[in-house]
């Protein structure tokens, strides 16, 4: 009997390791339901961030194209934040494109992320950040797919998809 309790334990305990979103690890800042606009300093995030991700959400890096999890990626589901888990877009509002990056023609509601002009590498482009916690996303450009026409041009590496 006492193993039978063991056996229990061990399996609710794996199961509920495997329900923790992968960004939620050692990251105090990371919610699916708080939508609370964050204020946290850079340095900060340093500590709590993968190398990689720190490097597109606080350095407004970009990944090289066709490299990334989610560019042609198909799943029926929701896309968060990776660094703070707001949700941001739906499976619905994504489309194939072949710029090599995962694009999106709608966000999941529209305070889920918020824009910025950027004047970086002699371009004028509209940066799109989390409406959470302010980190760099991508860009979004005109030359999407009806209804908005709008292309969401996002970096794999910030995003995290669970499926329905
Ligand atoms: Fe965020």
């Amino acid at each position: 009997m006492k193993n039978f309790f063991f056996v229990i334990t061990f399996f609710s305990f794996l199961a509920s390791g495997c329900a923790q979103p992968n960004g939620s690890e050692g990251n105090p800042y990371y919610s699916r339901t708080d939508t609370t606009h964050l204020e946290v300093k850079d340095a900060e995030w340093k500590k709590i961030l993968p190398k990689d991700v720190y490097y597109i959400a606080r350095e407004q890096g970009t990944e090289r194209r066709f490299t990334g999890e989610y560019w042609d990626h198909t799943g029926i589901g929701t896309y968060y934040c990776r660094v703070c888990g707001n949700a941001l877009f739906r499976s619905e509002g994504k489309f194939a494109s072949e710029c090599g990056w995962p694009s999106f023609f709608e966000p999941i509601r529209a305070t889920a992320v918020t824009y910025k002009e950027d004047l970086s590498h002699n371009m004028v482009r509209i940066e799109v950040e989390c409406g959470r916690c302010d980190s760099h996303l991508g860009h979004i450009f005109d030359d999407g797919p009806a209804p908005t026409y709008k292309r969401f041009c996002m970096n794999s590496i910030v995003l995290e998809f669970e499926g329905d």
